[in-house]
């Protein structure tokens, strides 16, 4: 039998026209319109690819969008000094400042400077401990696609078995708080893990944030269970051309599982969509309104 696909487009698409919504009642009811502010350092050109992607999102929803382009030989001094204007700026309800930055920058003095109730990427020290604190938090986008890609599976993630490989702070770590929160028996793996495909056999519902391609093999997969793949791989492909994979082998494990996402057209178009809630998210915090329905 094969496993249901959990398109992470359709769902992504789904998830922008409700932060659309939300951002016309606020603009018609508060007078409000939240905005973007992203800053990207240098010209790496997969990093100017995301920071376009993310604004075009931003405008396509309604929302304002500021972006911030530094030469690749920017002082500290001078980034920290965007990061607390644009901290000051009361248009401005969600910063994020694209990763990697350039050598002479020490990123966790740049991302620890951003006002936590703006730091829409979630990677604040105060959003961490929040997170893993029960409190409400602003949490890493990816994390957060993962989880509401996974709730297409299961009307509830209650009391299930979710093991996630990986323990990053951008993936791992946060995505098993989140489903920790969401009630699930949550273990996380890792390269010290030991017979990891025993462990992940116990698994109702497989989160693979590994980065090794087609890592997770089609009988490590109980069957039935809910997989989420959060690898991007680019490998070699036909014709000379490269190709996209992720984590886990997909022919096999869509044998076996009950559902699973495809890489790619799964969690990665939820990454900039969960950006967007955040923003908003961000926005209501701030003008003390109650959490948006997204
Ligand atoms: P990291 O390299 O930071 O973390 C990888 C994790 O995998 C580590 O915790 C590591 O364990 C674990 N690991 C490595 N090898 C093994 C192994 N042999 N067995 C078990 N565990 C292992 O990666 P990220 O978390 O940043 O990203 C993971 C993947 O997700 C990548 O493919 C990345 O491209 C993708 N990604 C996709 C995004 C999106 O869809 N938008 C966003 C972010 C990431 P240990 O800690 O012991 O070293």
């Amino acid at each position: 039998m094969s496993a249901t696909i959990i398109d992470g487009k359709v769902n992504a698409a789904a998830l922008r026209v409700r932060v659309a919504d939300e951002v016309k009642r606020l603009s018609s009811q508060h007078g409000l319109t939240p905005g973007l502010a992203v800053v990207l350092a240098g010209n790496n050109p997969a990093s100017e690819s995301y920071v376009g992607s993310k604004a075009k999102v931003t405008v396509e929803t309604g929302m304002r969008s500021f972006d911030h382009r530094l030469p690749d030989s920017v002082s500290q001094a001078d980034l920290l000094a965007l990061v607390a204007k644009l901290n000051a700026d009361p248009a401005v309800h969600g910063i994020l400042v694209q990763l990697p930055l350039p050598p002479q920058i020490d990123a966790n003095r740049v991302l620890d400077a951003i006002d936590p109730r703006k730091d829409v990427d979630g990677f604040h020290p105060v959003n961490v401990g929040r997170l893993a604190s029960g409190l409400p938090a602003l949490v890493p986008c990816t994390p957060l696609g993962c989880v509401m890609l996974a709730k297409t599976a299961h009307a509830s993630l209650a009391g299930l078995e979710a093991v996630v490989i990986g323990r990053s702070n951008i993936v791992g770590k946060p995505v098993s708080q989140l489903l920790l929160a969401e009630n699930a028996t949550v273990t996380i793996a890792h390269s010290r893990t030991r017979d990891l495909p025993a462990v992940c056999r116990r698994a109702d519902l497989l989160v693979a944030a590994i980065g090794k391609p087609e890592f997770v093999r089609g009988d490590w997969i109980k069957p039935g269970a809910t997989v989420i793949d959060v690898g991007i791989n680019r490998v070699p492909g036909v014709n000379g051309k490269s190709k996209l994979v992720g984590d886990v082998n997909f022919a096999e494990a869509v044998e076996v599982a009950g559902a699973i996402t495809p890489v790619p057209g799964g969690v990665g178009p939820m990454t900039i969509a969960c950006l967007m809630v955040n923003t908003v998210r961000a926005a209501c915090a701030i003008a003390g309104l109650p959490p948006p329905a997204v």
